[in-house]
């Protein structure tokens, strides 16, 4: 579990996030996200893929700051980092092709991680798990905390028993495990799938739960249902 900070930063209600996310993960638009001042994914020492449709960006960023990187298919190219972990881009705390940023960058949200209730990496996201840690979400009905209790019990799932996955085949970086957790949630949500199976059974219900999510199906008693209903608030 996240150890809370004093700074607080509000990062909307937790309904209309999730639903504007699932979306996204289906295909739709990408999630505009209240950076405010934080650059904490500019300088966390992430190499920023390069697609083809990123033709603004390609068009502005230097050669010599591209890196190689095995296996790319034809017009994909990664952008490295300096030492210090700064995106070559980034000048003065701010980056200097922002109309032009790359997809990645537009599709980045640390919220994901304070949903899922896990940090967003070891020491070189140190900026980023600050951020992480503020993040307070608002629950419009106590449906929305539930589902959102839910997902914290399926990272914390997948990032400590991934030993129960057949294969060890469960994701281990950060942006997995909250990914799968959010595909997964109703395997947990109020006990739900979860209370009657052991580690091994939860990990194939959470195979299956991503699978359902993937083919269009899924997210249990029906997210939409749960985002309409009319129940009291509940304290964030
Ligand atoms: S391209 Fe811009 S938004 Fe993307 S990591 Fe670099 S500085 Fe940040």
């Amino acid at each position: 579990m996240l150890r809370p900070v004093d700074e607080e930063v509000e990062a909307g209600e937790f309904g209309a996030w999730l639903e504007a996310t699932v979306a996204s993960l289906r295909g739709g638009a990408a999630v505009e996200v209240p950076c405010g001042s934080c650059v904490g994914c500019c300088v966390s020492a992430y190499f920023i893929p390069l697609r083809p449709g990123d033709r603004g960006a390609r068009a502005r960023i230097p050669a010599q700051v591209l890196v190689d990187a095995p296996d790319q298919p034809p017009g994909h190219a990664m952008m490295g980092h300096g030492a210090d972990g700064h995106c070559p881009m980034l000048a003065a705390g701010r980056c200097t092709i922002y109309p032009d940023r790359p997809q990645t960058c537009r599709d980045y949200d640390c919220r994901i991680f304070a949903a899922a209730g896990i940090e967003a990496g070891g020491p070189q996201r140190r900026v980023i798990n600050q951020r992480v840690r503020a993040w307070r979400f608002s629950h419009a009905h106590a449906d929305l905390q539930r589902v959102h209790d839910a997902i914290r019990l399926a990272a914390a799932f997948i990032r400590d028993r991934w030993q129960a996955f057949p294969g060890h085949c469960a994701p281990t970086a950060p942006t997995g495990i909250a990914v799968l957790a959010l595909k997964a949630y109703p395997v947990f949500l109020d006990g739900g799938a979860a209370a009657g199976l052991d580690d091994a059974g939860r990990a194939l219900a959470i195979i299956q739960a991503s699978r359902d999510f993937d083919q269009g199906s899924g997210l249990g008693p029906g997210l939409p249902g749960l985002l309409a209903s009319t129940d009291p608030p509940s304290p964030a």
